[in-house]
């Protein structure tokens, strides 16, 4: 599941082949993904010059000059291809249509962008531009952004009876942090994952702030490495190669004290974790 790093990757890969660019032809192959497609969607894309692309959360916004932005989620499996233009120093051909490419968007330069996505729990919707859409209006400070410090996350886990690694999961709290990076933030903070959420003093929370800020920083840098060095078929985006220190790699040596890293489940989802460095 791409989490903010890979969308913001994404975001980097699209924006060569789709800033200042016009939409010539938009091909929108089903009504729905995880909901409905907004009225009219294909109509209302064609034609419009994209003006920039954002990023929110998980979330691609595309500027449109029409007084639109198209809002872009992935999902769990959504992926996007770039073709017919050159991303970093390949050139990847148009790829041969698959079952699951539910929106084709062609760039007046001829470049191509596909939305393949074959679970459907993504999502694209039209929203006024500068409006807030339902998905965006809860959450919480981008967390590289200067909203998210040490003062603002306090004030949000004082009190709480949940597990850091659930409050930390909370797009209320801080938006766009899913399971990878909170495991490998909370190892780096030498934070046990069980702790509640209210029971961090000051001091382990002004640890942890930079340390959310570093691990998304370095897999968006290893992101941009592969968009520099574009080997993958198909010039699919955002899936890149990032060594995790826990994340995925029970059993073996955590790599600050060689204790065997561990697993278990909080809220369903697997919380990997160095029972060592993180027993406070
Ligand atoms: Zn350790």
């Amino acid at each position: 599941m791409p989490e903010l790093p890979e969308v913001e990757t994404v975001r980097r890969g699209l924006e060569p082949a789709m800033t200042g660019h016009v939409i010539t032809h938009a091909a929108v192959n089903r009504p729905d993904l995880r909901w409905p497609f907004p009225p009219d969607m294909a109509a209302r894309l064609t034609g419009a010059r994209v003006l920039g692309l954002r990023r929110r959360s998980k979330y691609i916004l595309a500027d449109l000059d029409r007084g639109e932005t198209l809002l872009i989620h992935l999902g769990m499996s959504g992926r996007m291809l770039v073709s017919g233009v050159k991303v970093g120093e390949f050139h990847h051909p148009h790829p041969v249509p698959e079952k699951h490419d539910h929106v084709v968007l062609t760039m007046e330069t001829g470049a191509r962008i596909t939305f393949n996505d074959a679970r459907r729990f993504g999502a694209m919707d039209l929203m006024t531009t500068g409006e807030d859409h339902p998905l965006l209006a809860a959450l919480g400070p981008e967390p590289l952004g200067n909203a998210f410090d040490a003062d603002h996350l306090a004030a949000r886990l004082r009190g709480r009876g949940t597990p850091i690694k659930s409050a930390l999961l909370d797009q209320r709290i801080v938006a766009g942090l899913g399971n990878i990076y909170v495991c490998e933030a909370l190892h780096r903070a030498r934070l046990d994952p069980r702790r509640l959420a209210g029971s961090l003093t000051e001091a382990e929370i002004a640890r942890l702030v930079p340390v959310i800020r570093d691990v998304l920083e370095e897999a968006i840098t290893a992101g941009g490495s592969s968009l520099r060095d574009y080997r993958q078929a198909g010039g699919e985006l955002g899936y890149f190669q990032h060594s995790f220190r826990v994340y995925g790699r029970e059993g073996a040596p955590c790599p600050e004290c060689g204790a065997p890293v561990a697993r278990m489940v909080q809220s369903g989802r697997s919380t990997f974790f160095c029972p060592d460095c993180q027993s406070a």
